[in-house]
């Protein structure tokens, strides 16, 4: 069996992914960025960086079935779009004014309650946004294996320059081979010169439409809300090569994207359906944590009674807080969720008492 792929491992240790490859290479494994590896060359790279690998509940991903798809099932989603950028570069400006300008017109109440994620509309195109702006979500999740997003929005400020938290953003969505569209803001400032980041991208290899390349990029401000439609219709441009599909006939999948508790509703679960439909009653098994499908709100507040792919929901009935990245599925048995959920949380239990330095590769490997 393989687990998880070398930019996976690279990124459950906070290492670069070609720092895993050459790891890789000194075993004699000539490993490409998205090969995925065995147990036993994990355990070995993982030594090398310190960690001690363990491979967990073998029991938990036997009895958790996820149906397999036939084409006919296959449908089209919306794409789930992520915001990253260095701090100041304009990522919540960015993610607030396409909230306002998109889902507040012409949609009565527009957004209620932060979800974690929004789904705005374009030209009759659906497009999904993750709400927490791109890095921590985006680490937090891929240290935990969880991959989300379809294609990342690359935000670099035209009065500054590629900074470190620019390049690390860039490696993330290389590594996990997310297409990027970058979007240079603030082009409202005087002292702006988009072509200057233009420069450094191409330094990065990272060559834009406009220089001969392959990266789409739109100067924007978001500030003012300019040209912020053409920058999404890149990004449109770029998800419909995707062409995401997903098998809403089945029983709901996905990740958490934010959990809470609240004095009244009692834990409150952001979620993201990935694939499959989510309904009302359904008896749902996320992280350590299990319980019945209550109620499910979307971001303007709306009471949902199914939820189909790409869907981000707000949902009661869970009976505690998953963490951010965490896969849930739908369970046929609620003694059997109930028990999963137990042994996952002594398996964690355990591991906390244990060294600090470990990765778990609980569910890590499964895929959509
Ligand atoms: P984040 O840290 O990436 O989320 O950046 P913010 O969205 O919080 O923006 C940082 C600062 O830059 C804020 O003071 C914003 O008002 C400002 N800002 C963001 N976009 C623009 C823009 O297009 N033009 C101008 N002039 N300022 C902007
Ligand atoms: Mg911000």
């Amino acid at each position: 069996t393989e687990f998880v792929s070398v930019s996976e491992l690279a990124s459950m240790m906070n290492v670069g992914p070609t720092e895993v490859i050459s790891a890789c290479m000194s075993l004699g494994i000539f490993a490409s960025i998205n090969q995925r590896l065995d147990a036993e060359t994990i355990q070995i790279v993982a030594e090398e960086f310190g960690f001690e690998a363990e491979f967990v509940s073998a029991d938990v991903q036997d009895a958790i079935k996820v149906e397999e798809d036939s084409p006919e099932d296959l449908v089209d989603r919306p794409p789930i779009i992520t915001v990253m950028g260095h701090v100041d570069h304009g990522k919540t400006s960015l993610l607030d004014y396409i909230r306002k300008a998109k889902i507040a017109d012409g949609e009565a109440g527009g957004i209620t309650q932060h979800i974690g994620a929004y789904s705005v509309k374009l030209d009759g195109k659906q497009l999904t946004f993750l709400d927490t702006p791109g890095h921590e979500a985006f680490t937090a999740m891929r240290a935990r294996g969880a991959q989300v997003t379809d294609v990342a929005i690359i935000i670099v400020a035209a009065d500054d320059d590629v900074m470190p938290q620019t390049k690390e953003a860039i490696s993330h969505a290389q590594a996990a081979e997310v297409p990027m569209v970058f979007a240079i803001n603030k082009i409202d400032k005087p002292g702006a010169n988009p072509d200057k980041i233009k420069e450094q991208l191409s330094t990065m290899n990272i060559l834009v439409e406009e220089w001969g390349g392959k990266y789409q990029c739109q100067e924007i401000s978001a500030k003012h809300g300019k040209n912020i439609d053409e920058l999404l219709e890149k990004v449109i441009l770029e998800a419909d090569l995707l062409e995401l599909k997903a098998n809403p006939n089945k029983n709901a999948v996905g990740t958490v994207l934010e959990s809470s508790l609240d004095k009244g509703k009692g834990y409150v679960t952001n979620m993201l359906v990935e694939a499959g439909t989510l309904r009302i009653g359904d008896i749902i098994l996320a992280g350590k944590h299990t319980g019945r499908v209550r109620a499910m709100l979307n971001e303007k507040g709306k009471n949902l009674d199914v939820a189909p792919p790409s869907t981000p929901i707000s949902i009661l009935g869970i009976n505690g807080a998953p963490s951010a990245g965490d896969k849930f599925y739908i369970m046929n048995d609620e003694r059997e969720a109930r028990n999963i959920a137990t042994r996952r949380e002594q398996l964690y239990r355990e591991q906390g008492l244990r060294t600090q330095k470990h990765i778990t590769l609980d569910e890590i490997g499964r895929r959509l």
